[in-house]
């Protein structure tokens, strides 16, 4: 119940311990079909151009900036907590030009940003791409991208627009089509519930275009998407050309992962997990806790991020859950390391039952410590 591994679906586990298969085999190749399907639908496009990368939601950050960006190209980076930064970090290391914008002057985090704000900003530096985080799992806050509105004003500036949703895809909204998204990425450890190793990316007509008029060769041969492309056969009947050798296991875990998402629909699972984080923070206000994240519009249901009160020993609490419950919560992370619990409800593990557990090791440790809410 941390901000991510989640618990695997034991489905996930199973079809990854069948036997291996060649990378470009029939069955590899009928799997990574049906694995483009899935993500279709996880994504909510129609676009050809989805695929695993065989890496973890660094991968598919670094695969997005790498791609759609030449040296020297102005992207401005929505910065409200750790994942802002490593965009940022990478952004420099490609010899970009970040323009890092920032949610208030303390750097803690904890909120996301107006969608104004974000679109005068594009208008304002005219960037070649926008860079947002859906759900930044390091201070708990969901960034909207307004329906649309964002996408719109990115397409009208002439700007791509890049999104992570590595802690948020499959928990919360999110319409890559319909909100004009032109490149997002995920992960498969964390909402999907699947073992690390696999990066759901997906790209628009637009950022393909782009890429296909880059005049400077892609830094990276890992990343290079026009050449994973070509493996996941982005191009109908094109013939299928070994690049490198796919994650198989992982691979076969996804599948099911994705099947399994397929099974309980989007919208089932966006309730399922809103519900839960309602059933936890009603729980941790009659402990007397209170989130960190201070507007609820810009609360993430999957990553639940909760003030450590004056007197309490946060640590004392990871352990106290891990050792008496075998439950593990993180504290924070970046800007939130020491001010905050971090309690992910995230696909297989998001239930009742285990937001009750969590409650009641939050309850007993507290009381453990002697810390109680000052009347
Ligand atoms: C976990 C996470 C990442 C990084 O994913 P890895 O799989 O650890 O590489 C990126 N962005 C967000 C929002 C995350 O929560």
């Amino acid at each position: 119940m941390g901000p991510g591994p989640s618990v695997a679906h034991p489905r996930a586990l199973r079809a990854q311990a069948a036997p291996l298969v060649g990378h470009l085999s029939n069955v590899m190749l009928q799997q990574m079909d049906e694995i483009k399907q899935g993500l279709q639908y996880l994504f909510q496009t129609a676009s050809p151009y989805v695929c695993l990368l065989s890496g973890t939601g660094h991968g598919g950050m670094e695969a997005c900036l790498v791609n759609l960006l030449e040296r020297g190209e102005r992207v401005v980076i929505a910065q409200n907590g750790i994942w802002g930064e490593r965009a940022a970090d990478m952004a420099e290391r490609l010899q970009l030009e970040p323009v890092v914008l920032r949610t208030g002057k303390d750097d803690e985090g904890g909120s996301a940003f107006p969608v104004d704000t974000l679109i005068a900003a594009v208008r304002q530096h005219k960037p070649s791409a926008l860079f947002v985080v859906v759900g930044e799992s390091s201070t708990g806050a969901h960034q909207s991208l307004g329906g649309g509105r964002l996408g719109q004003a990115c397409r009208d500036a002439g700007a791509l627009l890049i999104v992570d949703t590595v802690a948020s895809l499959g928990g919360v909204p999110f319409l890559a089509d319909a909100w004009g998204v032109d490149a997002c990425y995920s992960g498969s450890q964390k909402v999907l519930s699947g073992p690390p190793g696999a990066a759901p990316l997906c790209l628009s007509e637009r950022a393909w275009s782009k890429i296909q008029a880059r005049t400077t060769k892609i830094a990276s041969f890992n990343w290079d998407l026009p050449m994973i492309g070509r493996y996941w056969q982005w191009q109908p009947g094109a013939p299928r050309v070994y690049h490198h050798t796919g994650a198989v296991s992982t691979y076969f875990a996804l599948r099911e992962c994705l099947a399994v998402v397929g099974e309980e629909g989007l919208e089932a699972m966006w309730k399922r997990h809103s519900d839960a984080a309602a059933m936890l923070w009603r729980g941790l206000a009659e402990l007397g806790l209170e989130p960190y994240v201070a507007d609820p519009q810009y609360r993430l249901v999957t990553v639940n991020t909760i003030r450590v009160p004056d007197g309490a020993d946060w640590a004392a609490l990871v352990g106290h859950c891990l050792k008496e419950y075998d439950l593990e919560i993180a504290g924070g992370l970046g800007p939130s390391a020491g001010r905050v619990w971090r309690v992910g409800l995230m696909g297989y593990s998001c239930t009742r039952a285990n937001v009750a557990l969590v409650l009641e090791a939050f309850r007993t440790g507290l009381e453990a410590q002697g810390w109680t809410k000052k009347k």
